[in-house]
């Protein structure tokens, strides 16, 4: 068997088997042949968490969107689907999501599996729209879990980091679509961003702040800002001494801007301005690797100012370093878990051997900001300390112990990082 790698092509997966079943019973007989078994998704996860020993299981045939529900406004799909091809049936019918990452290439299931998040003070990872997953376990049964009905558990089965089983259907939460314009702002100072932290992270839904640390600034701010249909919301040429782009830009210097959803204040649909990159381009630079920490919401600004300390050591192996900001929820393995977060993203040149030397540096400095890796994303943090982060760790343990008792969904990144 030719071997597989994930979408940037710094990992091959090591798994024996590959599966691309077509229908339901054939994966229940995978799962109950398998000795270890994981799914992947749309394999933009970085790191291991997606590997197995044995075999692996690809939905890419699980791509219908099987149901949409006006009266609840839910919306249900098959454990393969892409947000993008997501976002586009719901827009024909009227309605959205609430939020999303910064491309809209991710599976739903991949990406609500590591909690993963777009920006918002207001917005929770992508996750906490989920209402209700059909799962087939280890021992090949399906079983759905209900939000509201398995209530305590329920917080547990969503970010499962695929050690519950193979989720094959998934219901989220939708609102009515709805239209945004985007702006973007250069050169942000220091100086006014250690004033006015929290203005500017509240100044639109959702807000990136991006700097490739080469100069002693943010380069961009980017504003995504919910609108009517025909109003270009309240222009505004100035942000806090940081001055409004005079065309589209692209978060990686010197890549073109065509990648990129519409910005200049154009109202556009919802999913068509809250990722960064477009569906038919490629996201971010395509030739990198990231890592992300989230830190308590208090801790933004002296974060930021500690990797700022770091910045020449950085900035040659950066495309750049992203801060959005993410809304608590009660999901046990999310990195915002009660907790109000902020994220630092880095997307990294692809130099393994260099930032794999940086990054035990970086997650020194962010060591007092209680910085926690992204699940999907590399780190060099020892397991004690990413356990440490997690109080409902062993309620989760005890969950897959329940449905997977032998650990036929648990690979190497999941006994190291959670056993
Ligand atoms: C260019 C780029 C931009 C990114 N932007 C963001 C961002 O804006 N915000 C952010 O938070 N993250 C971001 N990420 C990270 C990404 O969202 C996560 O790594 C996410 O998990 C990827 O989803 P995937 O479908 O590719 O999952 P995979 O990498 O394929 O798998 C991730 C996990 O999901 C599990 N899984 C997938 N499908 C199933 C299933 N059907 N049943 C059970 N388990 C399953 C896998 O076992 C694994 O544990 C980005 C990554 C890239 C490459």
């Amino acid at each position: 068997m030719e071997k597989q790698k994930n979408w940037a092509g710094n990992l091959i997966y090591q798994a024996r088997q590959w599966h691309e079943p077509a229908s339901i019973e054939e994966i229940q007989a995978i799962v109950r042949q398998a000795n270890k078994v994981r799914v992947v998704g749309s394999r933009h996860s970085f790191n291991e968490i997606a590997d197995s020993e044995d075999a692996i299981i690809s939905l890419v045939r699980f791509n219908r969107i099987l149901s949409l529900d006006r009266q609840q406004q839910t919306v249900t799909i098959e454990g393969g689907v892409r947000y993008g091809e997501l976002s586009a049936f719901l827009q024909d019918q009227g309605f959205a999501l609430s939020n999303m990452a910064s491309l809209p290439h991710i599976s739903v299931v991949g990406a609500c599996a590591t909690a993963t998040h777009g920006s918002g003070d207001r917005n929770q990872c992508l996750s906490s729209s989920v209402k209700a997953m059909s799962v087939i376990t280890a021992d090949g049964e399906l079983v759905n879990f209900f939000r509201d009905k398995h209530k305590e558990e329920w917080n547990g089965v969503v970010v499962s980091l695929g050690a519950l089983g193979v989720v094959t259907e998934l219901t989220l939460d939708i609102v009515p679509s709805y239209q945004v314009s985007q702006y973007v702002f250069e050169h942000l100072s220091f100086s006014e961003l250690e004033q006015h932290v929290d203005d500017i992270f509240s100044s639109a839904y959702s807000v990136s702040l991006f700097t490739t640390w080469q100069e002693d600034e943010i380069n961009q701010v980017w504003l995504k800002q919910i609108c009517s249909e025909d109003e270009s919301s309240d222009v505004r040429t100035d942000l806090y001494g940081a001055s409004s782009a005079k065309k589209n830009s692209h978060p990686i210097m010197g890549v073109n801007a065509v990648n990129c959803t519409e910005q200049m204040g154009v109202p556009g649909p919802w999913f068509d301005r809250l990722p960064h990159f477009r569906l038919d381009f490629m996201p971010s630079s395509g030739s990198e690797l990231q890592s992300e920490y989230l830190i308590p919401r208090e801790y933004a600004l002296e974060a930021i100012q500690a990797l700022r300390t770091m910045r020449h050591e950085i900035a040659p192996l950066l495309h750049t370093n992203e801060f959005r900001t993410v809304a608590k929820d009660d999901l046990w393995l999310s990195p915002s878990y009660q907790q109000d977060v902020m994220g630092i993203h880095l997307t990294w040149k692809d130099k393994w051997e260099d930032v794999q030397r940086v990054l035990p540096q970086i997650e020194a400095v962010l060591k007092p900001f209680q910085a926690r890796p992204h699940w999907g994303k590399l780190f060099t943090m020892p397991k004690e300390r990413v356990q440490s982060f997690y109080e409902k760790l062993p309620a989760f343990r005890q969950l897959l112990q329940a449905y997977d008792p032998k650990g036929k969904f648990r690979n190497a990144f999941i006994n190291t990082y959670i056993f």
